[in-house]
């Protein structure tokens, strides 16, 4: 049986602008010995490509079919839900090319689904239309809802703010494609080519990554390199099946390999 990995980013590989010591050795590993596996990421502002160019910088070097971001969970899931649908967006690069990809039309008027990323380019009187048309019928998806970072200087507001201004202005709840939603954590396993029994999750939050994985059945390694506290871990119903410093504490192969 093939075994394959699908490993969160932030917190992970990196934190910030640095590497995380062992980061580059441990996706080698993977590269050298054909582990299949696909950074898995709930930022929906970078394409692929522009994934694979950051990773480049911290001497990470992989392919666009190494990645899968909530972006292309959200345009998979809209074009299977709505062929030929259209959205008006609230979001970046990324998810404008992946809903485009899917066959999704970008609207100004009407739309049938609202969907919301990370981004700084919209406006207060593009949330204002956005949430005209989510009152006037159309559906709400945003690509995910991680928490603000509440830190002075950090590069974006936080998708879960934007995600409850929308929320609050029109009453309506809406819905997550990227991790934890099995939208995202099935389809990112599917773009793998694994099944349930062959896929492993590598991530440094419980809320998503770790909670993603338990709730499809997969495997999970919590890395405490990122946002996740050990002494924290008791406080949650469910737990990973491994806790490591970092990647590069994880030896190969993995137990249940
Ligand atoms: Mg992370």
């Amino acid at each position: 049986m093939k075994q394959g990995l699908l490993i969160d980013m932030d917190g992970v590989i990196y934190s910030g602008e640095e590497l995380i010591f062992g980061a580059d050795k441990f996706i080698k590993h993977l590269l050298d010995h054909d582990i299949p596996f696909a950074f898995m990421t709930n930022n929906s502002q970078r394409t692929s490509l522009e994934v694979v160019r950051k990773l480049s910088r911290f001497g990470i070097t992989v392919e666009s079919k190494h990645i899968y971001t909530s972006a292309m969970a959200t345009g998979k899931f809209l074009g299977d839900q709505s062929p030929n649908g259209t959205a008006y967006v609230l979001g970046e690069g990324g998810l404008l090319t992946s809903l485009h990809e899917n066959g999704i039309t970008l609207v100004d008027t009407d739309p049938e689904f609202v969907v919301l990323g990370e981004g700084r380019n919209f406006t207060l009187e593009m949330v204002q239309r956005a949430v005209d048309m989510i009152l006037a019928g159309a559906k709400f998806i945003t690509t995910n809802r991680d928490p603000s970072p509440k830190k002075p200087g950090w590069n974006n507001l936080g998708i879960a703010a934007t995600t409850a201004m929308i929320e609050e202005a029109t009453g309506r709840k809406a819905f997550v494609t990227g991790k934890p939603s099995p939208v995202m954590m099935r389809s990112a396993r599917k773009f793998l080519g694994l099944e349930t029994a062959e896929t492993t999750v590598v991530g440094d939050t419980m809320e998503t990554d770790i909670q993603g994985g338990v709730q499809m059945g997969y495997k999970t390694i919590l890395v405490l390199s990122g946002i996740s506290n050990k002494d924290q871990l008791s406080h949650y119903a469910f737990k990973p099946d491994m806790i490591v410093g970092s990647v590069d504490k994880i030896e190969f192969p993995l137990k249940w390999w």
